[in-house]
């Protein structure tokens, strides 16, 4: 079984086909983007699994999409996105961290540190 969502691309007026299918209890979401054609992650693909109904191209499509959730939903797709939202916090963090060692390291560049150990 397959469904398939247009999602509105960003940069073409024509939309990307996402595809989810559901064979032998095997869930896969393919997407005719580049990225998507590579086998890569997508913003397209990351819509229809996160319900981004906004992403979406057109109406007429809710019945269609929200039967692709119900699969996506029963899947382990949700927990492996809830690691990538876990692993940017964790970057994010790491940045902040970072600039302020920079600041840090600047303001004793300038005034000067202690030489010697
Ligand atoms: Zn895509």
């Amino acid at each position: 079984m397959e469904i398939v969502i247009l999602v509105a691309s960003s940069s073409q007026e024509e939309p990307y086909e996402v595809t989810v299918s559901l064979d032998l209890n095997i869930l896969a979401i393919h997407c005719t983007c580049a990225a998507g054609e590579w086998g890569k992650y997508c913003k397209h693909k990351t819509a229809v699994v996160l319900g981004d109904t906004t992403a979406l191209h057109g109406g007429g499509q809710s019945q269609s999409f929200e039967k692709a959730r119900q699969w996506i939903i029963e899947s382990q797709l949700p927990k492996l996105f809830e690691e990538i939202a876990e692993a940017e916090k964790k970057a994010a963090a790491a940045t902040v961290h970072a600039k302020k060692i920079k600041e840090k390291t600047a303001k004793s560049m300038n005034e000067g540190v202690a030489h010697g150990n």
